[in-house]
């Protein structure tokens, strides 16, 4: 590191993840130079962004369209395999941002999300970032076609870890430096107050690395299990990480301590059905495969037997990211998802890995017992439930209406009973994914101060930023958060520092 002695970077970005890569990407665009700071080791590197499935929600017209600049290098089997594929346009994509966080989400934040997303899709495609339809996760096979539900049909080719590859390779191309176990401990200030570098860890020990401008991409804090519990509340030290342990606030923390205002849902967050038997954080192999998505066509039971959560109460990307916290107030913090012969074969290639928890019994006692569930308590629910199921047209690729009647909770879509053996159950627990509270950006990404004005100098993009999301989450939108903003304050730190 001698060479970078003395070196005064245009922009220096902490993280590389997706938000961090974009905006390395962005401010390279304007000529800048650019250093990425990375406190994971090379082979640990890409945080969050590598244990995703690479699934992205944005505005398009259908699939006629994506073919033009997002998916211009699918097969002609693709094509012809795809029944329907929908549209999402900037109102419904709104829309539901808005309904499931209460209309808490900030509007300008949200309109930038959504309004960008086409475009910054392009954007990435332009980097060679490639993508296909999500297949094997948000279509249902109807007549030997694929088709499309819930808003988040486009994935990364390859998941997290082909974006994160795509993304460090597209960085190379831009001559972009990124420098692996090197941690932000600290911002730097001049007199003004104008942020001027970053003090850092590394592995020979603190240094500080002078740059014009600062571009904070480097997580939540849902790995740190103080401020979990200071946050999020007592109980959520018990909770299994799914993703990177590196994500413990540390850019959060270092700009609250320069002034940074703190703003979104701080005492809220991301967190899902988890396997029961995964470890305290996220593996790199298994990656995603411990979350059990499958509950809309299944009931959930708590280990006492008792329903808890209505299970198709909205597709799944708009239920699954609150339904980890209503796991995690459950007896011993674990639930059971429990499908009939008529729909296990319906669940997803997650229900299938080698690491699950699960049990199979012909009779509902015998599957109780299998996975210590009150057996008094099943059987009577799932009694009731059956009882309450009623009749329609069962059709999981749309909301079909079908549902229970008389009992709480119900079960507001694609209500079947329960009635067809053998019966298989999968035991979960809560898995936290990311934090919602953060640090408070303007419309240039520009993190603000206690009095709302711009700290000089510091921009920031991803996970750290609040605002967007609260009590809920529609999937595929962290993704494109991390890549619409990174891109935008990467850019806007890049201009600044190269027109200084
Ligand atoms: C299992 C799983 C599946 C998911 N699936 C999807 C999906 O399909 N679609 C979707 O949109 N979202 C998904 N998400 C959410 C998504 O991962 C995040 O919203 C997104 O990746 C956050 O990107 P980021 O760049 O802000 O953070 P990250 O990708 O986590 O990057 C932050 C980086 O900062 C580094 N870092 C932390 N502290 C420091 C420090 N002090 N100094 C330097 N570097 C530091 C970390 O090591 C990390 O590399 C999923 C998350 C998980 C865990």
């Amino acid at each position: 590191m001698a060479a970078e002695a003395n070196q005064v970077w245009d922009v220096i970005v902490v993280g590389a993840g997706n938000a961090a890569m974009c905006a390395a990407l962005s401010a390279a665009e304007q000529g800048a130079k650019v250093v990425v700071l990375e406190k994971a080791t090379l082979e640990d590197r890409g945080g969050n962004s590598t244990f995703t499935a690479g699934g992205f929600r944005f505005c398009h017209d259908g699939v006629e369209d994506l073919r033009t600049d997002i998916l211009d290098d699918m097969t002609d089997g693709e094509y012809s395999s795809i029944g329907n594929l929908p549209m999402l346009t900037h109102e419904k994509f709104l829309e539901d941002l808005m309904r499931v966080t209460d209309n808490l989400a900030d509007e300008d934040l949200a309109n930038i999300l959504i309004g960008r997303s086409r475009d910054t899709m392009r954007w990435m495609r332009k980097h060679k970032i490639r993508f296909i339809p999500m297949f094997g996760r948000q279509s249902y096979k109807i007549d030997g076609k694929h088709h499309f539900y819930g808003g988040v049909n486009i994935e990364a080719v390859g998941g997290g870890w082909g974006l994160v590859d795509m993304l460090m390779q597209a960085a190379d191309r831009m001559g972009i430096t990124v420098r692996y176990e090197t941690a932000l401990r600290d911002l730097i200030e001049d007199q003004i107050g104008r942020v001027i570098g970053v003090r850092a860890k590394g592995p020979d020990g603190y240094e500080d690395i002078m740059g014009k401008t600062v571009v904070l991409a480097c997580g939540g804090f849902q790995s740190n299990p103080e401020m979990r519990v200071r946050y999020l509340g007592a109980g959520w030290e018990l909770c299994r990480v799914r993703g990177t342990q590196h994500n413990t606030g540390d850019g959060i923390n270092a700009a609250l301590k320069i002034g940074a205002r703190p703003f979104g849902g701080w005492s809220s967050c991301h967190a899902v059905q988890w396997d029961i038997s995964a470890p305290p954080y996220g593996d790199r192999v298994i990656l995603d495969n411990f979350q059990k998505h499958s509950y809309p066509i299944g009931i959930v039971v708590n280990l006492e037997g008792n329903r808890f959560v209505d299970e198709g109460a909205d597709y799944r990307n708009h239920t699954y990211a609150k339904y980890g916290r209503e796991v995690m107030k459950q007896p011993q913090r674990a639930a059971v998802q429990i499908f009939d012969a008529k729909t296990i074969d319906m669940v997803r290639d997650e229900y299938r890995i080698r690491e699950v928890t699960k049990a199979t019994s012909d009779t509902i006692e015998g599957l109780a017992e299998a996975l210590d569930i009150d057996v008094e308590g099943l059987t009577k629910t799932i009694a009731e439930f059956n009882a309450a199921c009623q009749p329609g047209e069962y059709n999981p690729s749309i909301l079909d209406g079908v549902s229970t009647k008389g009992i709480k909770p119900p079960k507001s879509n694609w209500a079947l009973p329960i009635d067809k053996g053998p019966y298989t159950g999968f035991v979960v627990t809560c898995g936290i994914t990311f934090t919602f509270g953060g640090l408070k950006i303007n419309t240039d990404g520009q993190v603000l101060d206690l009095v709302e004005k711009p700290i000089p100098g510091l921009y920031a993009a991803g996970e750290l930023v609040g605002g967007l999301f609260y009590q809920n989450y529609p999937g595929g939108t962290g993704l494109l958060n991390g890549a619409v903003f990174g891109r935008l304050s990467g850019g806007n730190a890049g201009k600044a520092a190269t027109s200084s």
